[in-house]
């Protein structure tokens, strides 16, 4: 490691759970965020500082004025742009020794499954079910760990689904497809939570890669920012699961 590199990371390096070891593999590392938005902003900045090797950013969309109450990677000379451009101009200069892969196109199976085989863990950060189905059926097939959370009004919530046989998987927990759609366009969201619940997807994901401490496995985190309380609930591998039952016999 050069010494740039060393005075840019001695804050993590420093940790001894990390330490230099951890650092490089932090930096070996290729990470893929579905969804540049309200999640997707804090946990692309924390990644591409903390020192992912390689970020691939995937979205269709374009920044939108209604976007930047609460989508901090944008901003107001950036209404227009296509989010993967935006997003790669302000995480390169935040960290230039950062490799940004942009894919601006919405993402069908396929796609998601490549993008699972290729990265060492997989964000969830969009904002439907059907994205959030495909994307675990993908991380499942591939066996490749997926960071999800959703936020939504003043609600937020996140786990882990890694990629171990005993795991759960997403659709372990949410079994039941075409659950009415929710999402901020049409409910509204708290600016501060996304980044709250985004911040913590990138803290699991540098937990996975550097495999210290216990992640969200098995647990679901949620949080009710009106009054601040965190619930926690645990699950189990559904043996009955259409997802994951037979991935792994
Ligand atoms: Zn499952």
């Amino acid at each position: 490691m050069q010494d740039a590199q060393l005075s840019r990371y001695s804050r993590q390096i420093m940790l001894p759970e990390l330490d230099i070891q951890g650092q490089q593999q932090l930096n070996n590392s290729h990470v893929a965020i579905i969804g540049m938005g309200g999640l997707g902003s804090p946990a692309a900045m924390y990644l591409a500082a903390a020192g992912i090797g390689q970020l691939t950013l995937c979205d269709f969309d374009r920044v939108d004025l209604s976007n930047l109450q609460r989508q901090i990677l944008h901003n107001s000379h950036d209404i227009g742009k296509h989010k993967t451009v935006s997003a790669q101009q302000h995480l390169q200069a935040l960290n230039p020794e950062c490799r940004i892969v942009q894919i601006q196109q919405k993402m069908h199976l396929s796609k998601m499954s490549e993008l699972a085989a290729n990265a060492d863990v997989l964000l969830d950060c969009t904002d439907n079910f059907a994205s959030r189905f495909a994307l675990n059926q993908a991380c499942v097939e591939q066996a490749t760990p997926l960071v999800s959370a959703a936020a939504i009004r003043w609600e937020g919530q996140i786990s882990v689904f890694s990629n171990e046989p005993d795991s759960a998987c997403y659709q372990c927990l949410y079994p039941a497809e075409g659950e009415e759609n929710q999402n901020c366009v049409n409910n509204g969201v708290i600016a501060p939570l996304v980044g709250i619940m985004g911040s913590m997807q990138a803290l699991e994901c540098i937990k996975l890669i550097t495999a210290t401490g216990s992640t969200l496995k098995g647990r679901l985190l949620t949080l009710n920012a009106l009054d601040m309380s965190w619930r926690e609930f645990k699950f189990l591998k559904d043996p009955d699961c259409k997802a994951c039952s037979h991935a792994h016999s």
